[in-house]
């Protein structure tokens, strides 16, 4: 009873405008023009946010892609680094013959050669060759 009371009581403000809302109490803005307009910033935030990715996952993608038309399949991760390659962004992880896994960038893999990835040699591959 007194939490229904407390919740009763609450000021609720527009989320877009922060002006305090009237009316049903599970309401989040003040009209249609405040929902609409803070719904279009959200996407717009989250389309930011997926052009970044994207633009990681792609710079991955052309360094590897470059390295492999280069005949490199062969590089210490060091190099990959200093090319700007970003470990932290891949699209899959396949394990072709169920031991090692290979991180794949859309239809470019890699996986490390030594066991300590800290120093090692990344191998790089494509997609073709570790099937689906
Ligand atoms: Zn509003």
């Amino acid at each position: 009873m007194e939490k229904l009371t407390l919740i009763k009581n609450e000021k609720l403000n527009c989320r877009e405008c922060g002006q305090p809302i009237s009316g049903r109490c599970d309401k989040r803005f003040c009209d249609d023009s405040c929902r609409n307009a803070f719904n279009n910033k959200l996407r717009r935030s989250i389309g930011r946010n997926l052009n970044s990715i994207n633009a990681c996952l792609k710079k991955n993608r052309n360094i590897l892609e470059k390295l492999y038309a280069d005949n490199q399949l062969s590089v210490p991760k060091a190099s990959l680094e200093r090319m700007g390659f970003n470990f932290a962004f891949f699209t899959h992880q396949v394990n072709p013959d169920n031991k090692s896994t290979v991180t794949m960038i859309y239809d470019y893999g890699f996986y490390p050669e030594t066991k300590n990835f800290a120093e090692e040699q990344i191998a790089i591959l494509r997609g073709d060759e570790v099937g689906p």
